[in-house]
């Protein structure tokens, strides 16, 4: 049993994770650095412990503090939220050998995704369709070279450590390759000390669509659909979207069936996202999985009407999936935007400064902000700059998109910069209001949102 729930993060998902926790009598322990000493996760938690000063590496990704502090509390178990310590497998041990439970998957199923590669590997042993390329060991220029032209071009070069977009890199022509693998190679060594690299044929227009799925430790898998999160800027998610608007329902029970093979080929357990490329003839294949709980979660729970932070403690606990798969049903469409502390008109740079006015949309049935910072707070330097989720639903998309125009009108907001007016011409942009949705989307648009 989960009495005492540690939070090892920070902002809006240390908020969301504290409201299921109260609402299931769960007492909570916040963790905060200098910067975050009045921040809202702090006031929301029944106590809270002092990690260090305000850069994450001495506070927030302190694992052996944050644990010590959870053993003198009593805590049973700690959620990482996204982001901090969530995908490190390290911690996850650590969490184990001190007997607390951490909400998420085994330190091994974290461990196998952790490699782009080796993800692959595994997810073409189990039999999920992946995107035509090379992963193998052989590093040599000459065999990754000899992989991208045998598949032709365009290819795109992908760091094996890769996350965020860094140490990816397009390549056009034969005459190209040499130049821009280094230059991923270095871009890979400098963000995650390692210049291992994957090729994979480049998909011109794909659709990001990812599964949502939960495991119990019985052996169980089900899936709570898909998330459409096509809209990037620099392989960044904008607006996120559920159900992804076109998709039969027979490609989405394909695309749930192939993300439950890929989780059950790495035993896994808890909430999981498993992500594909969609491509314009319907044939999808397996890019990644993230072993946590992702930032778009709540456009899942507002169309299937649950609480998918409440499903990982159930399922931290031991006990089974609450509902099985043909209990799970999609009801109406729901979009999540993603408001930032960023100026569209400077290279969307972090905007820094004190939020003087923040005023949000009312919630109520069809909207929710999910935020982690009140009026008078600081968007500081040290963290992601993200101020809300805002989150509507529609009994169908073109409800949700009237909501989410209107809700997003009713953002003001003074002292940083933000990204509402971007928002605004991407959810009126006539190729998003009839579901156009690429990857590309922002590239190709770029005229008519900037
Ligand atoms: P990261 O882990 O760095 O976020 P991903 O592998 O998840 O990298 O890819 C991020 C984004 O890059 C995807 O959402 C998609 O837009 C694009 N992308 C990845 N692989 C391909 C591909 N083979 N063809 C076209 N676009 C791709």
């Amino acid at each position: 049993m989960i009495n005492k729930l540690l939070i090892a993060n920070r902002g809006e998902i240390a908020c969301r994770v504290i409201k299921t926790a109260i609402a299931q009598g769960i007492k909570t322990v916040a963790v905060y650095s200098d910067a975050d000493r009045n921040a809202l996760h702090v006031k929301m938690a029944d106590e809270a412990i002092y990690l260090g000063p305000s850069p994450s590496k001495e506070s927030y990704l302190k694992s052996h503090v944050i644990i010590e502090k959870a053993k003198q509390l009593g805590v049973d178990a700690i959620h990482p939220g996204y982001g901090f310590l969530s995908e490190n497998a390290e911690f996850a041990k650590l969490c184990a050998k001190n007997d607390i439970i951490f909400v998420g998957p085994p330190a091994s199923a974290i461990e196998a995704m952790g490699s782009k590669s080796a993800a692959k590997h595994i997810m073409e042993k189990a039999g999920v369709p992946l995107v035509p390329g090379y992963h193998g060991d052989d590093q040599d220029e000459s065999v990754l070279k000899a992989a991208a032209d045998d598949m032709g071009y365009p290819v795109l070069l992908k760091a094996a450590a890769g996350g965020g977009g860094k140490g990816m890199r397009q390549v056009w022509s034969e005459k190209d390759f040499s130049q821009a693998l280094n230059a991923a190679k270095r871009e890979s060594m400098a963000s995650f000390g390692d210049d291992h690299m994957l090729v994979e044929k480049y998909l011109t227009r794909p659709r990001h669509v990812e599964i949502q799925v939960f495991c119990d430790t019985h052996g169980n898998g089900v899936y709570l659909f898909e998330r459409d999160c096509s809209v990037q800027r620099r392989h960044q998610k904008i607006i996120e979207e559920a159900p992804a608007p076109n998709m039969s329902a027979h490609v989405r029970e394909k695309m749930g069936e192939a993300a439950i093979l890929a989780a059950k080929a790495i035993n896994y357990v808890g909430a999981g996202t498993v992500e594909f490329l969609l491509d314009e003839d319907d044939s999808f294949y397996f890019m990644e999985m993230n072993t946590r709980l992702q930032v778009e979660h709540p456009v899942t729970e507002m169309i299937t009407r649950e609480d998918l932070v409440l499903w990982q403690l159930i399922i931290a606990e031991g006990k089974p999936l609450p509902k099985a798969q043909n209990a799970l049903t999609l009801t109406g469409h729901a979009f999540e935007a993603r408001i930032y502390a960023e100026d569209p008109k400077n290279e969307f740079l972090p905007s820094t400064g004190t939020l003087r006015l923040l005023h949000a949309p009312e919630e109520n049935d069809v909207v929710r902000v999910d935020t982690g910072v009140e009026q008078g707070d600081e968007v500081s330097v040290f963290y992601d700059p993200m101020i809300a989720k805002l989150v509507v639903w529609g009994e169908n998309r073109e409800v949700a998109l009237k909501h989410l125009t209107s809700a997003l009108g009713e953002y003001y907001i003074d002292g940083v910069s933000t990204n509402i007016d971007f928002l605004k011409r991407v959810a009126s942009h006539p190729s998003f209001v009839s579901a156009e949705l690429t990857t590309t989307f922002v590239e190709k648009h770029h005229d008519t949102l900037f």
